[in-house]
């Protein structure tokens, strides 16, 4: 999964030469080290403001260097936005590497990616990725204080907007009970948070970031119902009015789309809601019954 990457790194780690306001996605992206065949653009657009998140994937083709099957291929797609789509499929079906995409980790070899009309090799990288969320299955804490991970993405943030964000995330209680509230440290040497704990953070840390787009790879290890409860109230309220695409894992996300994408070796074969895909759709069935119990 390319969003996937270690839970705790050092600051040095993370920080490298990655701009500051690049983000989380670009500090993800160091972090994979993954090996972008993306091309900068000789003179970068910039985004007209502001981003209202309408992407479009046009007759996609894309193989990861070096692989022989395509990773998607005759892919088409248009998201509004302030739309809420859910992503589902059998592994190595291809929802990592349409997120992956998004974020200009790879080009495609054909068609093209727009956002808001803007093909994104147009784009200043930079500016592209900041406006892109990404919360990823595990989080990146990295060692610091809790305030300093919340405002990664959003440097300037005040403690007023911190307190704000901990709020919205389901977080604020949480942290207000660790020994020195927003200024505990974390990671080695300091405090362990929990899995739902870790979530709730990076979801403050995308909800102080304020993205249009929010690119979402769902926690798949399981959270006891209260902490499950939090976490949900949290991504809730981090997809309300912007455009969410989110790799699903929780029957709740599915239930609340706008619209759910079935992936399958590299293609779009199903879309719909889930009460419409639970009729028409045997793959999906398949799929809701072995990952949701639905
Ligand atoms: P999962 O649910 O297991 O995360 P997925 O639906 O996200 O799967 P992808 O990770 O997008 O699937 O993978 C699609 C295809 O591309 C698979 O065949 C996979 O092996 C291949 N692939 C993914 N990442 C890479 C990579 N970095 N290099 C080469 N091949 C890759």
């Amino acid at each position: 999964a390319v969003l996937a990457a270690g839970a705790v790194a050092t600051l040095a780690e993370v920080a490298g030469d990655v701009q500051r306001a690049a983000g989380a996605a670009e500090r993800l992206f160091e972090l994979l080290d993954a090996q972008p065949t993306i091309r900068p653009p000789s003179s970068a657009a910039l985004l007209p403001h502001p981003v209202r998140g309408h992407i479009t994937l046009e007759n996609i083709c894309f193989t990861y260097p070096g692989r022989e099957i395509p990773a998607l291929c005759h892919f088409d797609l248009s998201i509004q936005a302030g739309e809420r789509v859910a992503v589902v499929g059998p592994s190595g079906a291809g929802k990592s590497t349409l997120l992956g995409l998004l974020l200009r980790f790879y080009d495609p070899d054909q068609g093209r990616v727009t956002l808001d009309g803007f093909d994104i090799r147009t784009l200043d990288i930079a500016a592209l990725r900041n406006v892109m969320g990404v919360v990823a299955q595990e989080p990146v804490l990295f060692s610091g204080s809790v305030a300093d991970n919340l405002r990664y993405g959003c440097p300037g943030a005040s403690s007023g907007k911190l307190r704000a964000a901990a709020a919205d995330a389901s977080a604020i209680d949480f942290i207000d009970a660790l020994p020195q509230g927003f200024d505990t440290p974390l990671g080695p040497g300091g405090v362990q948070l929990s899995g739902g704990q870790r979530q709730r953070l990076a979801i403050a840390r995308a909800l102080l970031k304020n993205p249009a787009v929010l690119l979402l790879d769902e926690a798949t290890s399981a959270l006891d119902a209260e902490s499950e409860r939090l976490v949900q109230q949290a991504l809730d309220r981090l997809m309300r009015g912007r455009t969410s695409i989110v790799i699903a894992h929780r029957l709740a996300t599915v239930i609340n789309a706008d619209r759910l994408l079935v992936l399958k070796d590299g293609q779009l074969v199903a879309s719909g809601t889930h009460a419409e895909l639970i009729t028409t759709s045997p793959l999906y069935r398949h799929l809701a019954a072995l990952q949701f119990g639905a």
